[in-house]
């Protein structure tokens, strides 16, 4: 079976993590995620936390909007393509995830194709970062069959300046964090060998899990411990222990992209294609340019230019993958996992949720034939 997914920035880092080590009996389920599309990523909310500021705080109710996005440092809300309501940023800032605060990656740099909004050359399409030689296929073979209109320019600038402001401002944080007494561990071991970390992994286990990660703030709820292990569930976002463990088990830990996240070893993984070209905030990548979907009905629906969407709905009419499982919403834009096996079925899944999916137990229980919750 093979499934596509779509993710942000910290999910793609989760799924790369498993298949870094998917010789462990625990993630080899992530051999069967064949591609994985990242979007871009400046901050995120826990859903809770988006409800009370958008219908406490900004007395918005959520089931009458049916589009957000984030412009010129607010958020706003669309009713019939009219703004109802901007939420400047600075008061959501305190709502955001504390996690989105040490979080370094804009662009999706270890996804197989990134896709985002700013960048792109004019509004109304998406900027589209190919990273590898499966990426490559996959978006030639969407515009060969007419599914994606391609676009050579893109503006670097605005990109830069989004992608710059989160990686310098978050270092800020990161550094003002361990002053304080906190750690972000993490990010202190983009270098490591894939055998130190499996080897220091070792020695650890779900307490040390919790203290360094979970108490520290650095969890991202990717759900990646809970995909693992069984004695695991994760509670009001956070993974909590429901049966005691083996004392020398480490798959929790080892599982983790905020323990250890050996990126240079997983950029050996995603980066395969010939002439690679590497630039700072943009990651590796065989190509950047433009595009929109061509389908109209697409357009409409998506949130920008619907590039996500249809490439998707090429994967999936073209047989590339059997499945796409990505992200829907309820009426009250609470984030759901679906299971797409049609571009019928993806239409459903359009627009930009800024609240939190947890995403890989699902994909593990979908592989597995678990039932899904
Ligand atoms: C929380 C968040 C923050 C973002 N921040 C930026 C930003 O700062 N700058 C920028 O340029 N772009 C950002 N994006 C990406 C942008 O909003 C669009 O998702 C992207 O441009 C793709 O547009 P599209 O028209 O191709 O999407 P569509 O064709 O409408 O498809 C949307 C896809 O996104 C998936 N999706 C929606 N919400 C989520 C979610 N919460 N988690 C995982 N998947 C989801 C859906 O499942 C679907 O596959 C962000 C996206 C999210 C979810
Ligand atoms: S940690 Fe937050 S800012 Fe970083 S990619 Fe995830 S949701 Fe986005
Ligand atoms: S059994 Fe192992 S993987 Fe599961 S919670 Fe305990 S230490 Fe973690
Ligand atoms: S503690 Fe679990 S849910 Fe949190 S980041 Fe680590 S693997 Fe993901």
């Amino acid at each position: 079976m093979k499934i596509a997914t779509v993710g942000l920035p910290c999910q793609i880092e989760a799924l790369r993590k498993l298949e870094l080590y998917k010789d462990e009996e625990e993630f080899s389920w992530i051999k069967n995620v064949h591609l994985k599309i990242g979007l871009f990523c400046r901050e995120n909310w826990m859903y809770g936390c988006f409800r009370a500021l958008v219908e406490d705080d900004f007395g918005i109710k959520l089931e009458e909007i049916d589009k957000f996005r984030i412009r010129k440092k607010k958020i706003q809300a669309l009713r019939n393509k009219e703004i109802v309501k901007e939420i400047p940023l600075e008061k959501a800032k305190p709502y955001i995830r504390v996690a989105c605060f040490v979080c370094l990656d804009f662009s999706s740099e270890l996804a197989d194709i990134s896709i985002g909004a700013v960048g792109a050359y004019k509004k109304g399409y998406n900027i589209i970062i190919v990273r590898n030689k499966k990426g490559k296929d996959i978006v030639n073979g969407a515009i060969e069959a007419g599914y994606l209109e391609r676009v050579n320019e893109i503006k670097r600038k605005p990109f830069l300046i989004v992608a710059k402001d989160k990686f310098e401002s978050n270092l800020k944080e990161i550094k003002y964090r361990e002053m304080s007494g906190y750690h972000v561990n993490y990010v202190k071991t983009f270098e490591l060998s894939y055998k130190d970390v499996y080897e220091q992994s070792k020695t650890k286990t779900f307490d040390d899990l919790k203290r360094e990660v979970i108490e520290e703030g650095n969890c991202t709820s990717c759900g990646n411990c809970v995909a693992v292990c069984k004695n695991l569930i994760m509670k009001d976002a956070y993974p909590e222990k429901v049966e005691e463990c083996d004392e020398k088990c480490y798959i929790c830990y080892l599982s983790c992209p905020r323990t250890f996240l050996p990126k240079n070893e997983i950029k050996k993984l995603v980066y395969t294609g010939e002439n690679m070209k590497f630039e700072e905030f943009f990651g590796g990548y065989l190509e950047i340019f433009s595009a929109r979907a061509k389908d109209e009905k697409i357009r409409k629906l998506a949130q920008d230019g619907g590039t996500t969407t249809a490439l998707l709905s090429y994967c999936l009419d073209y047989n590339i993958v059997d499945v796409v499982i990505n992200a829907t919403k309820d009426k009250n834009w609470e984030p759901r996992v679906m299971i797409c096996k049609s571009s019928d079925d993806l239409l459903k899944t359009t627009k930009t949720i800024y609240s939190y999916l947890i995403l890989s137990p699902h994909i593990k229980s979908y592989i597995r034939g678990e039932k899904i919750d």
